[in-house]
C-alpha cells in the first residue's frame, strides 16, 4: 500500500509514519514528489490493516495497490523519473540515444565509433566487454581491457558508458568503469544479479527478457528499486514469438503501456528487436512515435566485418540518417532530439 502524506506534513509526522510502517513488518520507501511525500510500503500487505496507517497525523490517505510493483508504479510517483546521462538525459522531454558497437572489438574501432556517434547526436556509448553469447565458442568480449577502452572513449567524447554486467562477481569491476550497468535480456530474472546492481549507485539499464511478460518485466525493475537504486531504465528489445522473419518481434504497444504503468524512463532497442539493419531506422521511428524516451542502437565502423551482430548494425551514415529521421518524429510528437 501507499501512504500519501499531506502537503504540509512535518518531518516528525513523516518519521513517525516510517516507524509505524516498519512496526507493521513492511519496508518503507520514501518517494519525494515535487508537492508531497509518499511512502511506498513494500512487503506482504495482505494481512495488514490500512486503517492503522490512515489515522496517523499528517496522513492524507492510504491507497492499497493492486499492481505488485510499487516503487516502479506511477500511482506512487506520478511525475517522470529523469536520469541525466552523458550529453543529455532519459525520461524528460528530450529523447536520448545510446549508440555504439554490439561488442568492444578493439581500441581503435571503439574510439572511431564513439566520435562518430557523438557527432551524429548520441548522448551515450554502448559496447559490451562481457558478452552473453548463445554459442560458448563465439567471441566472448575483451573483458576488463574492453572496459578500459570504454572509459577512454568517455574521456575523449563526454559520452556516458553503457555496458553489460553478466554476473554478481563482475559488478564491482564493471561499476568502476561504466556509467550505466546493463542487465541483458537473458539475465532479466537473475534475481541475485538484480539485487546486486540494486545496491550500486549507478543507473541500471534493464532489458526485457526474451519471454518475460509485462508484469515480470516491471517486477524485475522493482527488485532493483527495492534495494535502494532509484535509477532504472527499462528497455524493450523484442520478444520471442513464432515469427522468424525478424530476429525477435517488437511489441510497440508495450512502450505506451509501460509509460502509463511506471514513472521510469522507457527506451527501445530496434537493433536486437529486428536483427536487420534495413529495418532498424523504421522501427526506431515507430518507438519514438509510440512514446519511447530513447533508443539504444548498434553502430559499427564496418558492419560487414563486425565480430558480433553485424547484420543488425548500422554504419555511421546509416546512424546519421536514423537520428535525422527520428528527430522529425520526435518533433511531431512534441519532443526534441
Ligand atoms: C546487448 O545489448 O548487447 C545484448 C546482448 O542485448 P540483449 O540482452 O537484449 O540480447
Ligand atoms: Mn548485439
Amino acid at each position: 500500500m501507499i501512504v500519501v502524506m499531506k502537503t504540509n506534513a512535518t518531518r516528525e509526522q513523516i518519521d513517525h509514519m516510517l516507524r509505524r510502517v516498519r512496526e507493521m513488518g513492511l519496508t518503507p520507501h520514501m518517494i519525494e514528489g515535487t508537492e508531497r511525500k509518499v511512502i511506498a510500503c513494500v512487503g506482504d500487505e495482505r494481512f495488514k490493516a490500512p486503517e492503522q496507517l490512515a489515522v496517523g497525523a499528517g496522513v492524507d490517505k492510504v491507497i492499497p495497490i493492486l499492481a505488485r510493483y510499487k516503487i516502479a508504479s506511477r500511482e506512487v510517483k506520478p511525475e517522470p523519473t529523469i536520469i541525466p546521462l552523458g550529453l543529455g538525459s532519459l525520461g524528460g522531454p528530450r529523447i536520448g540515444i545510446i549508440a555504439g558497437p554490439c561488442t568492444v572489438e578493439s581500441r581503435s574501432m571503439l574510439l572511431e565509433a564513439a566520435h562518430a556517434v557523438k557527432e551524429a547526436g548520441a548522448i551515450a556509448l554502448r559496447g559490451g566487454a562481457f558478452k552473453p553469447r548463445t554459442d560458448p565458442y563465439s567471441f566472448q568480449g575483451l573483458g576488463e581491457e574492453g572496459l578500459k577502452y570504454l572509459a577512454e572513449a568517455r574521456e575523449a567524447t563526454g559520452l556516458a558508458v553503457v555496458t553489460e554486467v553478466m554476473a554478481v562477481e563482475q559488478v564491482p569491476l564493471v561499476a568502476e568503469y561504466a556509467d550505466v550497468l546493463q542487465i541483458g535480456a537473458r539475465n532479466m530474472q537473475n534475481y541475485n544479479l538484480l539485487a546486486a546492481v540494486g545496491k550500486v549507485d549507478k543507473p541500471v539499464l534493464l532489458k526485457r527478457g526474451l519471454s518475460a511478460d509485462f508484469d515480470e518485466f516491471l517486477l524485475a525493475a522493482e527488485y532493483i528499486l527495492s534495494q535502494g537504486n532509484s535509477r532504472v531504465i527499462l528497455c524493450e528489445r523484442g520478444i520471442r514469438t513464432f515469427e522468424q522473419f525478424t530476429r525477435f518481434t517488437f511489441p510497440v504497444a508495450v512502450l505506451p503501456a509501460l509509460k502509463q504503468a511506471t514513472h521510469l524512463p522507457v527506451i527501445a532497442d530496434p537493433s536486437h528487436a529486428t536483427g536487420r539493419s534495413d529495418l532498424v531506422e523504421a522501427v526506431a521511428r515507430a518507438a519514438i512515435a509510440a512514446g519511447a524516451d530513447g533508443l539504444i542502437v548498434e553502430v559499427h565502423p564496418d558492419p560487414e566485418k563486425a565480430l558480433v551482430d553485424g547484420a543488425e548494425s548500422l554504419n555511421f551514415d546509416g546512424f546519421k540518417k536514423l537520428v535525422a529521421s527520428c528527430r522529425k518524429v520526435a518533433e511531431a510528437v512534441g519532443r526534441t532530439l
